[in-house]
Order: C-alpha cells, then structure tokens, then sequence
C-alpha cells in the first residue's frame, strides 16, 4: 500500500475532445438489466466515433478555383511546320555569325511567315538568308 499504481495508458481528462461521451471512456457501460457491457458507442475503444473516423467535409469546397493553366493557352510553335521552313530555321540557327537574339527573331519570322502564308517562298527564304550574313 501507498504504492501509486502505474498510470494506465489510453483516454485521459485532457483528450477529452477523443473520450468517448456514452461511456466516458470507460469502454464499459451498465445496461439497464444492472450488467455491465461494452460500450455501444465506441465499441470498447473509449474513443468518440467521430474523432476516430471523423472527415472534415466542410473544408472540401464545392466551388474552389478552377486553375486555368494560361501556358497550354498560349502555347505557340517554336518551330517551323513545313519542310523548307524547317530548313531555312536550321540554317539560321547553325548560323556562326548570326546573334543569338537575331536568330530567335528569324526562327519566330519564319514561324509567323508559314503561319500567314502556309510555306516559305523562295523570296522569303533568300530575305531572312541575307539577314545571316
Ligand atoms: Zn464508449
């Protein structure tokens, strides 16, 4: 005697937002024929049901934002579509002497021109071939 028993693990006063409110956590009830009887509300867990599969559904909101992905929108072709526009952007990209922002300008020149048009003209072509050196 005078010994204090180990503190039991499980349900204490302060998860008592988790104690089970039939049998305060006790697991154990008195039926009403004076029998004691595991508790049907939380079947002998002590735990309230609904801290034990409990879902926040109020925080899935029906009506959340739509994220519209502007990039898939505006995606616009970086390269030439057809043969000879293909060609003539490969010339200017392998271009030595051509600067790197000229030659971005040309590749775009030659996709808007094919865009416009639907090929590459011969006089196009020698346009932006002269543009290289
Ligand atoms: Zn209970």
């Amino acid at each position: 005697m005078g010994e204090e028993a180990p503190r039991r693990q499980g349900p204490s006063a302060d998860r008592s937002d988790e104690t089970c409110r039939i049998c305060g956590g006790d697991r154990r009830i008195g039926n009403s024929f004076g029998l004691t009887t595991t508790c049907p509300s939380c079947h002998g867990t002590g735990r309230r049901l609904e801290a034990a599969g409990f879902h926040d559904v109020t925080k899935t909101k029906a009506s959340h934002h739509r994220q519209t992905n502007k990039a898939a929108v505006a995606v616009k072709a970086q390269w030439p579509v057809t043969f000879e526009g293909g060609q003539l952007a490969t010339e200017v990209k392998s271009s030595a002497k051509c600067p790197g922002a000229t030659k971005e300008r040309l590749i775009r020149e030659i996709i808007d021109y094919e865009d416009s048009h639907g090929q590459c003209t011969q006089t196009f072509t020698k346009k932006v071939r002269k543009q290289l050196r």
